[in-house]
Formats: C-alpha cells, structure tokens, sequence
C-alpha cells in the first residue's frame, strides 16, 4: 500500500462542494501542516472562515499558492484558464498543481500553457459528488469507495504522479490513470448524457401544458424524482461541462438518439420480445454496479432507511 502523502501547505483554488470535501479530508487525516482556502467572493470566503476549513484565507489565488506544494483547482472548469493565467508566476517550484474538474481536454489546453517549468501539472477528476453546492454542502467522506482519475500529459514525473495518486487513496479513493481524451469519452456517457437528459426531461415536464406541476410533483415518486434530484446540479459547473466536452457529448447523443429511435419503433410495433430483451440487458448493468459497490443494494436506494446523502458520479 502506498505511503501516505504529506504535504505542507495546500492550496485550494474555490471551496465549494468539492473544494470544501477536501479540506475536510485533509484536516481529518491530518494530510497538511497548512490549508490555505481561496475563493472569489468575501461571502463564501466567510463562510468557509465560519466552518474552519482552512488555516489561511485568501480572495487572492495569487496569496493562496505562495509557497504550497498542492494546488489543486476546484471552480468551475470555465475559469480555469484565467485562474491559472494568474497564478502561474506565484507557483512554487517542484510543486504540484492539479484540479477537480469534471472534463479533462478542455483543462489541459487552457491550464498547460501556463505551467512553468518544474511545476507538475496533473489534471486529476474525483468521480464523487452531489447535487449540492457551496462550502456548506462538502463532508469528509465524500470520496471514501470513488474512482479519482488522473490524466497526466506525457512526461510527467512518475512520483509526483504516485504522491497524487496516494493523496487521493488517503482520502478513500480508488485511482486511475487514463489519457484526458478517453476520460471525456467515459465521461460523456457515465455522467455527462444523463445529466443532459435529466436537465431535458424535467424541462419537458414543466412545460407540459396538459399536466399541471403541481401533478408532477405530487406523483414525482413513479420515477420523475430520480430525475429531478440529477437535474438539481449546479447550472454553472454543468454548463460548463456541456461547453467544454462538446464533441464527446455530441458523439454520445447521436447514438443515443440512435437508440432512442430504435426504441421508439419497438414502442410503435409492440415490440414486447425486443423491448423485454432490452429491459434485460439494463437490469444487469445495475446489478454490476452493485456487485462493483458502485451503489446500494437497498431498493429505493434506502431512501425508506433514512438515507440522507444521495450520491452522484460526475
Ligand atoms: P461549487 O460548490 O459551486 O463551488 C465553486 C467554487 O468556485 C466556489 O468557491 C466559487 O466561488 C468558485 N467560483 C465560481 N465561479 C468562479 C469563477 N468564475 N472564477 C473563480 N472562482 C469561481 O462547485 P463544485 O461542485 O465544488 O465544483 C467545483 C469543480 O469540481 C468543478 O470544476 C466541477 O466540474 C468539479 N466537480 C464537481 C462535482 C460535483 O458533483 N459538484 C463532482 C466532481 C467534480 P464563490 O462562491 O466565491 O463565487
């Protein structure tokens, strides 16, 4: 098992949902002498102030990454390039600097540019998260039995790799190390089209003329809510996602609507042996995710046992 990782001071660049997980994480396992929190807004530096994420608070990213040897990037994947415009001269050399980012290509054109030499640059994605946002919304355990892909570009120190990869594994993960291209191909499917279609069917649904919304929500449990609770995500980190994984989601789409269309003219034939083969083959993808413990076993997903935290692979 590797070593786990210690670092001096850490800088986390926006502590929202993610930003905030972490910093939990590392206090708890004691995986820093220093967290240095930033954060655009006073507000949220605030509140992150209030709840003790950090041992220092920056508006600055600037301040923030001055002498640390983690920086790792948690806004929204559309401010990165100017974040790392800014801070690329601030950057210690030999550190690190990494990101949580739910797209990959996107990260290293418009971070890499600005990477000094000596500074490790790996672009790293937690497949953790919820529908929640904020500093509030982050606990400790939010990365405990998820995958935490890094992509490095070639080259790339094979120890600072493994000190990442142990960082996350102290943090609960499983790490994987895959080019960024592949990552957003995954990704598109896994997380980004059922967002998508998520964000699409809810929107259907309140525009619906023949039913009204108070009908929707009151009959939301017939399978509806699944969708509502996914379609909740941050507007922001997604519409970043779609605008910068475009091409793979687009890929994704089309064979989706392929299939879609497949499906519909098993619907119009009555199909029943066609649509019962299908329906089939789905069932055995949730039962892999379970045996892989992806998710729970419980039905409802124990929502009847008082499960609180839904959790949610981006
Ligand atoms: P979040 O809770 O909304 O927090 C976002 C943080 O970034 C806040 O500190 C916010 O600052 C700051 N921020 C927002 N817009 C900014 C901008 N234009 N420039 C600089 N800072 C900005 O977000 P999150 O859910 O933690 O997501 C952060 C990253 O994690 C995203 O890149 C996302 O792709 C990735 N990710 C998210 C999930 C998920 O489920 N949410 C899962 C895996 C990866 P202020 O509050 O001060 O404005």
């Amino acid at each position: 098992m590797a070593e786990t990782p210690h670092f001096q001071r850490i800088a986390l660049i926006g502590i929202g949902l993610i930003g905030s997980s972490i910093a939990r994480a590392v206090k708890a396992l004691g995986l820093a002498d220093e967290i240095a929190v930033q954060t655009r807004r006073e507000e949220t530096l605030e509140r992150a102030r209030a709840l003790d994420l950090g041992t220092s608070y920056h508006l600055s990213a600037e301040d923030a990454v001055e002498g640390a040897d983690l920086v790792i990037l948690c806004a929204p994947v559309g401010a990165y390039g100017a974040i790392a415009e800014t801070i690329s001269g601030a950057l210690k050399p030999g550190a690190i600097l990494t990101d949580v980012g739910s797209v990959k290509e996107y990260v290293v054109d418009v971070v890499a540019p600005h990477v000094p030499d000596g500074v490790h640059f790996i672009p790293g994605h937690p497949i953790a998260g919820t529908e929640n946002s904020g500093p509030d919304a982050g606990f400790p355990e939010l990365f405990v039995g998820r995958w935490c892909i890094l992509t490095p570009v070639e080259g790339t120190e094979e120890t600072a790799i493994n000190k990442l990869g142990a960082f996350w594994s102290a943090m609960g993960s499983a790490v994987e190390v895959m080019e960024c291209k592949h990552h957003d191909l995954v990704l598109a499917i896994t997380s980004h089209l059922p967002h998508l279609i998520a964000y699409n069917i809810v929107g259907t649904a309140d525009d619906l003329a023949g039913v009204t919304k108070s009908e929707v929500i009151k009959f939301s449990a017939s399978g509806f809510r699944d969708f509502t609770r996914i379609a909740a995500s941050d507007p922001v980190m997604w519409r970043d996602v779609f605008l910068t994984n475009r091409e793979a989601v687009l890929e994704m789409l089309g064979r989706f609507s392929e299939d879609l269309s497949a499906l519909q003219r098993m619907v119009r034939n009555g199909d029943g042996p066609g649509m019962q083969a299908l329906f089939t083959r789905t069932r055995d993808i949730r039962r892999n995710i379970i045996e892989a413990g992806q998710d729970t076993p419980m039905p409802d997903f124990g929502r009847g046992a008082g499960a609180s935290k839904d959790d949610d692979a981006e």
